[in-house]
């Protein structure tokens, strides 16, 4: 952070945590849809300081020192691309964009928990095959046996997604508050779909 230090703060300066920048890729895709990748805005001028990014969409408000004044970047793209690990993170958020935010017995959105498929006193682990979301009077319901013994049928045999298959249900789950410039980098086709 040495030369973001150099920027002298201001009589109204702007927050920590607000002005969130989204960070692309050197093709333009967002290094990351789930969690979307931002970086705070000090890290985004220190980037731009550094030249490792373009900046291709900028917020209104500008940082000032005594010798320049830059509007502060809202999106910005790495100047050298990083490979991808196209394999989706196994998170909580994750597995419920998965599953749609619903109960694979019931299809309820409400107190959604997870439920280990096989328990895991019968040799079952924590994995995209073996979790799923569950409400929790399913969970109650089920106790520690396999949905085959509490007869409860699944919507679907839980798989290990794609980063498209979550890309899709991300468009039926919008991260709130997204400004404006990013929405062009995140979904492309949705003026398609309206
Ligand atoms: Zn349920």
């Amino acid at each position: 952070m040495g030369l973001i230090h150099k920027i002298p703060s201001l009589p109204n300066a702007i927050a920590n945590g607000s002005h969130p920048c989204l960070v692309l890729n050197a093709d333009y895709q967002p290094l990351s849809y789930y969690p979307l990748s931002l970086w705070s805005w000090q890290d985004a001028v220190k980037a731009v300081f550094l030249d490792r990014v373009s900046v291709i969409g900028q917020y209104e408000q500008k940082v000032r020192s005594a010798n320049f004044a830059m509007p502060i970047p809202s999106v910005v793209a790495l100047k050298e691309f990083v490979p991808q690990n196209r394999s989706p993170a196994f998170t909580r958020f994750n597995l419920f964009l998965r599953d749609g935010f619903a109960c694979v017995y019931c299809g309820s959105g409400k107190e959604l928990t997870f439920d280990h498929v096989i328990p895991r006193r019968l040799g079952g682990d924590t994995s995209w095959e073996n979790i799923v979301a569950a409400c929790s009077s399913c969970n109650l319901k089920k106790g520690g046996r396999s949905p085959h013994t509490a007869d409860m049928a699944m919507a679907r045999q839980p798989t290990q997604p794609s980063v498209y298959e979550l890309q899709a249900q991300g468009r039926r789950f919008p991260p709130g508050h997204l400004h404006d410039s990013w929405l062009d980098f995140l979904y492309w086709d949705v003026e398609l779909e309206t």
